[in-house]
């Protein structure tokens, strides 16, 4: 209502993600009417920066989606205007009681709600929340804090980290941000298989024989592997981005969409799940390769890298889930940086038709008359079932058709980036897509004895070339489980 206000802070404003997405993010909310009608957006920093600085960086941020080109340049000028900038240290009260002076001015008397944002190294989050807190909470109206990743390095550090911010802050005002559940195919994934009369049914160890979550980037490091070293992609991608699809891909129905009941059933479904253990998994690393005349540098060429560093840059692993519904289905996941392409996708694999009597027409292998239902969360989003087809004419021929929905000859207009829909249900106060201390202890306490035992006994990746396939353990875990990967498939 227009007594009311959204203050929107960006601590660490002057950052890589401060101006690749959220400065950006905001303003689509913003051009798309999502914002209230008196809101502020203010960056929060050490550098020294002006009104106007702040204003001409994140002016360069911006860019007007094809269906936003109406009035686009009227439209930024607007936003800019409501853009501030206050300098201060991370760690200090006085800093953030100017700020909240700031906050104040803008507010203008309106009941104020306060969002910050932390975008700012991990071992500054304490600090920024503790003087946030403190010193420029909200007198009136509510407020909310986004947390970035990484949220700890295994369940102590998690565990820490939950407890430091708990001093500070309510469960409820933390919005724990886990981009991949801010993407479309993601939200779409329980609209889908809920409200799909041809899906429902079929969601179960009755009829799908394993299910894999593939995460694949054709680029490495690049001289900016100095955080992901201290990490690794089973951190990075897999124990958040991949598990998080993976538990709303799997759990049972939630009473409604209110958030705590879809998180309930996150919980659950994580804490039915083995924690992995070391023979469930397969790390790698990529290493240089020319080809044509180019030269790809290997993960420890880059220079940000020690040059002995075991770090994973590739894993795969296999999960179980012990529930009556799951119960002896292969969950796979497989996450690798510098492969051949670049793609983040699910796949579900069905059983065989029973007494199928086309078998003995179509070949030798079982699998590829098997249905496959592939969900494409970037890039390309779409989702195709792979069915069998007979081949037009007089004779009977089977090969294998696509019932495709690709979502850009689909729908016109562009899928709004995550972090739009992630910025605006944190603004609105709905907590469905962001990520609960009781689910982060559970996604961790699945990971942390493997990572430890991977650590401590110094074990070496498989090694695969940058731009390759990645390396053959991955095919040999799946293959245990008599399965293979879709995406190294050649129809693929
Ligand atoms: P960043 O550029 O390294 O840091 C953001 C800002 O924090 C910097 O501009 C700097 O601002 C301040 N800062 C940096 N190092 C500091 C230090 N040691 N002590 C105090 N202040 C420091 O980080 P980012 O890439 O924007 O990422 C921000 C957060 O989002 C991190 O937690 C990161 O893990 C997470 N994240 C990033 C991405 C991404 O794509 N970049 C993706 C997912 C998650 P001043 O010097 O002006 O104070």
């Amino acid at each position: 209502n227009y007594k009311s206000t959204v203050s929107i802070t960006v601590v660490g404003a002057s950052g890589d993600l401060a101006k690749k997405k959220i400065f950006p993010a905001l303003f689509a909310l913003y051009y798309e009417g999502w914002l209230p009608e008196h809101f502020t957006v203010v960056g929060y920093a050490r550098s020294k920066m002006t009104d106007t600085e702040l204003r001409t960086m994140v002016y360069k941020t911006l860019t007007c989606r094809v269906d936003q080109r109406e009035n686009c340049a009227e439209k930024i000028d607007k936003f800019l205007e409501r853009c501030f900038y206050h300098s201060g240290q991370y760690d200090s009260l006085e800093n953030f009681a100017e700020l909240d002076k700031n906050l104040k001015k803008h507010e203008a008397g309106r009941v104020s709600n306060r969002l910050f944002y932390l975008s700012i190294p991990p071992n500054i989050f304490i600090n920024a929340v503790k003087c946030a807190s403190l010193s420029a909470s909200a007198a009136n109206g509510w407020t909310r804090v986004i947390v970035e990743k990484p949220f700890g390095r295994d369940s102590e550090s998690s565990g820490a980290l939950t407890k430091a911010l708990k001093q500070y802050l309510d469960e409820d005002q933390i919005f724990r941000i886990d981009h991949y559940l801010g993407k479309e195919l993601v939200e779409n994934l329980s609209v889908l298989r809920f409200s799909n009369l041809v899906f429902e049914p079929l969601w179960s160890r009755q009829y799908i024989r394993n299910v894999q979550f593939i995460f694949s980037e054709d680029f490495g490091t690049e001289g900016r592997g100095g955080y992901f070293d201290h990490y690794g992609i089973m951190r990075n991608i897999m124990q958040n981005h991949l598990l998080q699809i993976m538990a709303l891909f799997a759990m049972e129905t939630p009473v409604s969409l209110d958030a705590e009941d879809i998180r309930n059933e996150k919980v659950k479904v994580l804490r039915s799940m083995r924690p992995l253990v070391f023979d469930d998994v397969v790390i790698g690393q990529y290493k240089g390769d020319s080809r044509g005349g180019v030269s790809y540098p290997g993960y420890t060429d880059d220079k940000t890298v020690p040059k002995d560093s075991l770090t994973p840059t590739f894993a795969a692993a296999s999960f179980f889930i012990d529930n009556s519904r799951w119960d002896g289905v292969p969950f796979l996941m497989k996450a690798g940086k510098a492969l051949h392409t670049r793609r983040a996708e699910i796949r579900v694999q069905f059983k065989h038709v029973p007494g199928n009597i086309y078998n003995r027409d179509i070949g030798t292998d079982f699998d590829l008359t098997t249905n496959e239902l592939v969900i494409r969360v970037q890039p390309d989003e779409g989702i195709y079932l792979k069915i069998n087809n007979k081949v037009p004419g007089l004779g009977m021929r089977l090969d294998r058709g696509h019932l495709n929905l690709l979502y850009s000859a689909r729908y016109s207009h562009e899928i709004p980036d995550a972090y739009e829909r992630l910025l605006l249900d944190a603004i609105e106060g709905e907590r469905r897509l962001f990520i609960r201390s009781d689910e982060l202890d559970a996604a961790w306490s699945l990971f942390t004895p493997v990572l430890r035992e991977l650590e401590e006994k110094k074990i070496k990746p498989e090694y695969y070339l940058y731009g390759s396939r990645g390396p053959k353990g991955a095919h040999d875990l799946a293959s245990r489980f008599y399965v293979q990967w879709g995406d190294l498939r050649e129809e693929d």
